[in-house]
């Protein structure tokens, strides 16, 4: 259709040297650290010094359930920044950092869309300034120390049939999910099955985007529970003494990125763990680093608001102490219409009846946000190409009829002019609107209690049946003192029940939770419902094959 793609509206843009955009945070020089022109990070001891102002107001993007081309909740993020910026308020975008895994794969960057995007998105998409590698680095060395100890003579009796933790890469891969190693004799280790994740799932990841400090970071490694002795005995990294030396390698890694829309918003693009059997956000030291500099923070959750907001609410806010202002749910027509049930390949024509069926997901979204967590919701409705007109109406005049706000978004098309209408009603919402902030759960409940009010709460489901094993496993967490901790459940993305093929807002089911295991370092209990894959593999077409560099060095394919 003739389309510029993400990738040509990055290039062709005019990008500012990155002290600019420190400058617009009053940071200067000495506070950051360049990474090239463009990026730059900034020390989290900067968020000692007093500034003299009041944190920032604190948006969350959000969405229905997606299909499984996402929804444009970092695009909107970004165009709803850059819009609350062009109305003149001091605006900061906290973004996750995109993984090399779906880069590759199905869906290509994560730097936003069209003129909604954050750059330099090549570097963003590929190494960045290392984060992940770093990550990785921890992860594989706590791995090393693992075998390590079992091999000379294994003075904590560690069970080598149940060590839990997993190698890791951040790539899609799916030859190593499962794997056997240290064979070749007893000169090579022990041989023992084994695994990798991809990093983004990684227990380290999820500590990394939770920790407030280096001094909470060790901490959190420390308690990672790594396997469990003979006995049955859970085993500590601490007991490793591998959390030293794994801080040591995450650093400067643990500093926020720097980097700047494509309209000259301030950007930080920090962590980006799974938002399934992790928390879904951007690290809490870049929300705090945002709020800190800015007066309004637009941030996003992974998935739909059944996983991201979730967990960004009930795990991540009530750790760090963080109080939403306002939040965008993003809905589009193409994912109304999925949601009622027409195939992706269709998704681009007309079809009103489906885009009817599907709306009662969106409205179940905007119930769970200002009725569970009371918080002051507005939708975005972020407009495709594809849209008709008359699709757009019946969105606007269903949710009408239920006093539910829709705004048009048009930043992919425009930027932030697109996202006018959006940031003023935000605007209006931190203003004028209630909010009285509260978890779906509070912390003093059983682990399966707290399951179940998520379930019952959030998904809309009658009730929870855990199976035998899970259930066992939940009575060893709480026998070994992981009670009172947040549950962070594993689910399906694409349907508000554990089952991928009940779209819309599905009544009458039941969710079935078929293993739970302690992240401990990160603080919380994964429930896990259905196949969630911890290494996802390639698609038949991988979005590499499409990807190449020139001889200037200029990358192409990127999407
Ligand atoms: P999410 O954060 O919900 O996963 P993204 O913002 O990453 O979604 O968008 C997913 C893809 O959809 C990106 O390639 C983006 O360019 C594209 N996209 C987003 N919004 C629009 C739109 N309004 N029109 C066309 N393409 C869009
Ligand atoms: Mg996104």
């Amino acid at each position: 259709m003739g389309f510029k793609s993400d990738i040509e509206i990055a290039q062709e843009a005019k990008i500012t040297h990155i002290k600019e955009i420190a400058a617009k945070l009053g940071l200067t020089e000495d506070d950051i650290e360049y990474y090239g022109k463009y990026k730059a990070k900034v020390d989290y001891n900067l968020l000692k010094r007093d500034n003299g102002t009041k944190p920032g107001k604190l948006i969350l993007t959000t969405a229905i359930n997606p299909t499984p081309a996402g929804e444009g909740k970092t695009t909107t993020a970004i165009g709803v920044a850059d819009a609350l910026s062009k109305l003149g308020k001091n605006t900061v975008v906290a973004l996750r950092e995109p993984s090399l895994g779906p880069v590759f794969g199905v869906k290509g960057g994560a730097a936003g869309g069209g003129y909604a995007q954050v750059v330099p998105m090549e570097d963003i998409n590929l190494h960045f300034t290392g984060d992940l590698h770093a990550m990785t680095a921890a992860n594989n060395l706590l791995a090393a120390m693992i075998d390590n100890h079992i091999y000379q003579g294994n003075k904590l009796n560690i069970d080598p049939r149940r060590v839990t933790w997993r190698r890791c890469i951040d790539m899609n891969d799916r030859q190593l999910r499962f794997v056997v190693d240290g064979l070749g004799g007893k000169a090579n280790g022990s041989p023992r099955e084994d695994g990798f994740d991809i990093t983004v799932a990684s227990e380290i990841m999820a500590i990394f985007c939770l920790a407030n400090n280096i001094t909470d970071l060790k901490d959190r490694l420390s308690k990672i529970v790594i396997g469990y002795t003979y006995a049955g005995e859970p085993v500590t990294a601490g007991q490793l003494n591998a959390h030293g030396a794994m801080a040591a390698l995450l650093k400067d890694a643990l500093k926020p990125n720097l980097v700047q829309t494509l309209e000259g918003t301030p950007a930080f693009v920090h962590g980006g763990p799974f938002a399934n059997i992790a928390h879904g956000c951007n690290s809490v030291i870049a929300t705090k680093m945002a709020m800190h500099f800015g007066d309004y923070v637009v941030t996003e959750a992974g998935f739909g608001a059944d996983l991201g907001a979730e967990k960004f609410l009930d795990i991540k806010c009530r750790m760090a102490g963080l109080k939403p202002d306002a939040v965008v749910i993003v809905a589009t027509v193409r994912a109304l219409k999925y949601n009622g049930g027409v195939p992706k390949a269709e998704l681009n024509e007309e079809n009103l009846e489906a885009l009817e069926k599907g709306l009662p997901n969106l409205l179940k979204h905007v119930e769970n946000i200002t009725k569970i967590y009371k918080l002051p919701a507005v939708v975005a409705l972020n407009r495709f190409p594809t849209d008709t007109e008359a699709e757009l109406k019946l969105v606007s005049d269903k949710c009408k009829e239920l006093g539910v706000n829709v705004t048009l978004s048009e930043v992919w098309a425009k930027g932030g002019e697109g996202g006018i209408e959006v940031a003023k009603e935000v605007l209006r919402l931190i203003d004028e609107a209630e909010n009285n902030f509260t978890y779906s759960y509070e912390l003093d409940l059983s682990i399966k209690e707290k399951i179940k009010a998520v379930a019952q709460k959030v998904y809309g489901a009658d009730d929870v049946d855990f199976t035998a094993g899970a259930s066992k496993q939940i009575a060893e967490l709480e026998k070994n003192g992981f009670k009172n901790v947040p549950v962070c459940i594993a689910k399906t993305q694409y349907s508000l029940t554990d089952d991928q093929t009940k779209l819309g807002r599905p009544t009458g089911f039941k969710i079935t939770v078929r293993e739970v295991t302690i992240s401990a370092g990160a603080g919380f209990a994964v429930a896990v419902t259905g196949q969630i894959m911890k290494m996802p593999g390639l698609p038949k077409l991988p979005a590499a094959e499409r990807i190449d560099v020139n001889e200037n060095g200029v990358i192409s394919g990127l999407f």
